[in-house]
């Protein structure tokens, strides 16, 4: 099967309009080395594009993605969010984590439905599972969708709290963490207040 055109065109594209904008950024990058101030820990849906929402160059964003933007529990072992984290924390020394969730999410839909085939997608099965159950019934068969994500995001960042590293660097004032929620049809990205307990826009404009 032939790789699509439009990907071969769009790094032409790439070459020619973005890369010599970032050139020297990367070479400079290159030579002293990543130091990202920001995880991102974002859903694989290809319609929530990080990098495009936040106008981020490179070097800004040490990016996560899964399917539902999760994050295991610490004592769930081999990890990659994990050891994604303990590389951004611990050696990067990040200091804002970004949950991030999006409008329309096919991971919180399944999760509505009760989890997936496991016979079929035994993976993403196992994968969503410990989520539904966290989530418990009240937010998740028959939940409003909106709330639904927003809850899931709420309790990622729980579960950040559990990771030593985080809950140090919580500790001694280094890290923030925020739940965010990206808004699909209109692009306006939505903040969690914890004091408001509430959820609204970033910016406006
Ligand atoms: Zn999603």
């Amino acid at each position: 099967m032939q790789i699509p055109r439009y990907l071969l065109e769009g790094h032409k594209a790439y070459l020619k309009e973005t890369q010599p904008k970032v050139q020297q950024r990367q070479e400079e990058l290159l030579k002293k080395g990543q130091s990202p101030e920001v995880l991102w820990i974002g859903c694989s849906d290809s319609r929530v594009m990080p990098e495009t929402i936040v106008n981020s160059k490179p070097g800004d964003l040490f990016v996560v993605r899964n399917v539902g933007n999760m994050v295991h529990s610490y004592e769930s072992g081999t990890n990659s969010v994990g050891a994604a984290i303990e590389f951004a924390v611990g050696s990067l020394g990040i200091s804002h984590i970004i949950v991030c969730g999006h409008e329309d999410c096919g991971a919180m839909k399944a999760i509505q439905a009760g989890g997936v085939d496991a016979n079929k997608t035994p993976s993403l099965a196992n994968w969503i599972r410990t989520t539904i159950k966290d989530l418990g019934p009240t937010f998740t068969v028959a939940s409003d969708l909106t709330e639904l994500t927003k809850r899931n995001i709420l309790l990622q960042i729980e579960r950040l709290k559990h990771y030593p590293l985080i809950s140090e660097a919580l500790a001694e004032n280094k890290i923030s963490l925020h739940g965010w929620y990206i808004n699909i049809k209109n692009g306006y990205l939505e903040g969690y207040d914890p004091k408001k307990q509430s959820w609204g826009r970033l910016v406006d404009c």
